[in-house]
């Protein structure tokens, strides 16, 4: 099975994102990329020179709804007439922005962000909802843990590995044990669980980091000998940086502990105060946000700091 990486510009402060042509029948696309000009050119040319057009695409997988990963799929399938798209129905990305719905202001309420703050994080949020085409129903069909993707000479095994985003799926190619892990697993930097509401329960939050580390795990049990992230080169050290994951969130974990103070504290003040220069800034200070939300939840789960709710937000104390 030959896996082609295609990297392809985003807008976004993380860079390249990683598309993997599959060369094989069906043809398929492992993510596409953001709706932008850049994007949608340069996947238009690297296909080119590996002999591929947008109307030979028979299948568009994502590994999960963001929109540098998903924001070209309607463009591509519409170019492309036979195209399925697969995605997990735990996703949400394909179907509305991050910042739109009213669980989503119940979130950011309950971390403590102030209505102005969220409001200017929303305006942000619109904007780069434009960065992907809404798909509606009918347009997709779900992706399935443990479900197989076949191929001419082969299948790829679709992993639901939670974390980043509830329904982030990785694809594991079991005859070399080779793996596509989306933003699961990447090179460089250790990947973000972002705040979302709880897919089975949208008026709860989804325990993100919790998901994220039992993902860490089952991927860590297949043993990938060699790993395609969705940003940055390929990993043939998985265990390396599995090892890499773990001090850094066990870290930052203390950190965020060391936050908490005995009168109590919101996930908004832990942001401000573990990335001082993030907290003002553009989609950096959604992500702080998340990273605050994610070690508390996972320190409260584990019992290591009490939270308590007050008028809808919650203040998180020393034990
Ligand atoms: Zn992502």
């Amino acid at each position: 099975m030959k896996i082609i990486p295609l990297s392809i510009p985003t807008p976004f402060y993380v860079g390249d994102v990683n598309v993997y042509l599959i060369k094989e029948e069906p043809l398929t696309l492992i993510d596409v990329g953001p709706k932008t000009k850049e994007a949608s050119d340069a996947l238009r040319q690297k296909l080119k020179q590996n002999g591929v057009n947008f109307s030979d695409i028979e299948r568009i997988v994502l590994t999960h709804a963001h929109e540098d990963h998903c924001g070209l799929a309607k463009q591509v399938r519409d170019e492309a007439k036979r195209a399925e798209i697969l995605v997990h129905n735990w996703e949400t990305g394909h179907l509305f922005g991050r910042l739109a719905q009213a669980e989503h202001r119940k979130l950011m309420e309950r971390a403590g962000v102030p209505n102005e703050v969220f409001q200017e994080m929303q305006e942000i949020y619109h904007d780069i909802s434009l960065l992907t085409d809404a798909l509606s129903d009918g347009e997709f069909s779900e992706l399935k843990d443990e479900m197989e993707l076949e191929f001419r000479s082969g299948t790829l095994k679709v992993l639901h590995t939670p974390g980043h985003t509830p329904g982030s799926c990785s694809f594991l190619r079991e005859a070399n044990r080779t793996l596509i892990a989306g933003d699961c697993v990447l090179k460089r930097i250790t990947p973000n669980p972002i705040i979302s509401p709880d897919p089975i329960d949208p008026t709860r939050r989804f325990k993100s980091l919790a998901e994220y580390l039992v993902s860490l795990a089952r991927l860590r049990l297949l043993a990938p000998t060699l790993v395609y992230g969705g940003h940055g080169e390929p990993i043939d050290d998985f265990e390396e940086i599995f090892n890499r994951y773990v001090r850094a969130i066990d870290d930052r974990q203390k950190r965020v502990i060391g936050l908490v103070e005995q009168n109590g504290v919101t996930a908004f003040d832990v942001a401000q105060k573990l990335f001082p220069n993030a907290i003002d800034k553009d989609v950096h200070r959604f992500l702080a946000i998340s990273e605050a939300v994610a070690h508390l939840d996972y320190a409260e789960t584990e019992g290591k700091i009490a939270v308590e709710f007050k008028e809808g937000v919650e203040f998180y104390r020393k034990l």
